[in-house]
């Protein structure tokens, strides 16, 4: 079994659409990408995951934001959509198929318009209402999908995820029951498989087991198509994207960045946790549990360069592999002369932001303990700051702690590799490249995992930051 995943560039119109179908059926003739080593079982089956068109996701989730403020005319983007949905069922669908198509697109476009009226009426969108609504961008998307792979010959099922993936209640960014999950993929994927089909599923979008529609977070297609992987114990998962592979650098930033040939799981999570977008860091669990590899690959270079993601690659070199950079943070500090003398600070300073589920993204301590200081998200700051201030009041009047602070739009960047820390040198020629692009470090710290070293900087410093490391270490 393969599973491939499309992502929202790759179906972003009728001819994209119609463009990955034909890889479909390409890779059901046999067809394998470069630098493919090994025997693959012959005919095996397909299961096909796609994101909704792109910006689609991001139009919904505006549409239901605005009408939560009650603004007219928040829900029109729905003509929009539907004008957009119907544009490409012309070009994927076989003409006996258009008018059901146009009928079932036009009854998910009028659940939007119900949805949006609801949140509108109530005056807020409560994450459960937003999940509802971003989750209709996939479920547009299937049909069309398939669609195409049916007009390109190859038979084809839309199938939602909801009956699928189940998923725990945190909306917007829900975890799968494994267990339940399972049972469910098999049950009906495999007979849809031994019909002959190929089934095209939602990717980022699951149900509680009540059925409330959940989704797993922004980008979770690539997660949808591990979790499948998982599931059915898939040789492969495929995920194609608009660039050749993981890259050195984001290639929007570092226009000389290359492809990675092989990586490794533990490698690419970190990638992926500081921001390399081209995988959803969730995806890397599912796989490495089953050591499934995968794949991932350019629907607009399918020949080209791609990556391949295993716990162990064959070539590992140490040294740097990728920078990566995650923007609009903010660095928060405590800090105080007195607070060497204070027990257990550090554990009550986290346990305050925990306690407010605010995400801490990177810690260091500097080593005369008089300082404490991690990263967040920028829009958590003031609310961190607040809580902080609530839990040392006391400390701050005893002069123990002088300042709690945050510096605000911050980047971290992450430079990533394996064994980084048996490789002498690497942080002295990052600091190195920096010093001499100007760049100041506000904040560095050793990832615990060996395979990342982190600092921070100022945000409108990271791109030239990432372009003066990346020229460090792969020229350019
Ligand atoms: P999809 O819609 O296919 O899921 P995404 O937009 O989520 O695609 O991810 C692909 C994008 O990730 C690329 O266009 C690229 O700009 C960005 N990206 C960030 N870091 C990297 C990297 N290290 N290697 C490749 N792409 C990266
Ligand atoms: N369409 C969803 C998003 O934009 C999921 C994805 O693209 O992976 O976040
Ligand atoms: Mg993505």
């Amino acid at each position: 079994m393969l599973v491939m995943k499309f992502g929202g560039t790759s179906v972003g119109s009728g001819e994209r659409m119609l463009h990955i179908a034909r890889i479909v059926q390409d890779v059901r003739s046999g067809w394998l990408p470069a630098g493919h080593q090994g025997p693959v079982q012959p005919d095996r089956p397909i299961i096909v995951v796609v994101s909704a068109m792109s910006g689609v996701t991001d139009a919904l989730l505006n549409a239901a934001r605005r009408a939560a403020t009650g603004r007219p005319g928040a829900c029109d983007v729905a003509e929009t959509l539907r004008e957009q949905h119907y544009q490409a069922i012309e070009t994927v669908a076989l003409p006996e198929e258009q008018a059901v198509l146009r009928a079932e697109i036009e009854q998910l476009i009028q659940e939007f318009r119900n949805l949006c009226m609801a949140i509108s009426i109530l005056g807020e969108s409560t994450p459960r209402g937003l999940d509802a609504a971003a989750s209709l961008g996939e479920r547009l998307a299937v049909r069309l999908t398939a669609a195409a792979l049916r007009k390109t010959g190859i038979p084809a099922t839309a199938v939602e995820a909801t009956r699928l993936i189940v998923t725990d209640d945190r909306f917007t960014d829900a975890s799968p029951l494994m267990d339940e999950t399972e049972q469910r993929v098999r049950e009906h994927l495999i007979p849809l498989v031994k019909a002959g089909q190929t089934p095209v599923v939602t990717g980022f979008i699951g149900a509680t087991r009540e059925g409330w529609t959940t989704t797993l977070g922004r980008g979770g297609s690539d997660f949808s198509a591990a979790i499948l992987g998982y599931c059915l114990n898939a040789d492969e998962v495929w995920i194609w994207t608009d660039v050749d592979g993981v890259m050195t650098a984001d290639p929007r930033v570092v226009p000389t960045a290359h492809t990675i040939p092989e990586i490794s799981y533990a490698e690419v999570a970190e990638l992926a946790y500081f921001g390399a977008k081209v995988i959803h860091p969730k995806t890397i669990r599912p796989a490495m549990e089953k050591n499934i590899p995968i794949r991932i690959l350019n629907t607009f270079n399918p020949g080209g360069p791609n990556t391949r993601i295993v716990a162990q690659p064959d070539r590992n070199q140490g040294g740097v592999k990728g920078i990566t950079s995650i923007k609009g943070l903010s660095l928060i500090m405590v800090e105080g002369r007195g607070m060497l003398g204070i027990p257990g600070i550090a554990a009550r300073v986290f346990s305050t932001v925990a306690a407010e589920g605010i995400s801490v993204l990177m810690i260091s301590q500097s080593s005369s303990e008089q300082s404490i200081c991690f990263v967040i998200r920028r829009e958590e700051s003031a609310r961190a700051l607040q809580m902080l201030e609530r839990a040392f009041a006391y400390e701050m009047a005893a002069r123990n702690v002088d300042r709690i602070w945050a510096l605000d739009d911050v980047a971290v960047l992450a430079i990533v590799g394996a064994q980084m820390r048996e490789t002498p040198g690497i942080a002295a020629r990052v600091f190195g490249a920096l010093g001499r692009a100007g760049i100041n470090v506000l904040s560095i710290a050793q990832g615990s995992s060996e395979h990342n070293l982190s600092l921070v900087v100022a945000e409108p410093e990271a791109d030239e930051a990432v372009q003066a490391i990346h020229r460090e270490f792969f020229g350019g």
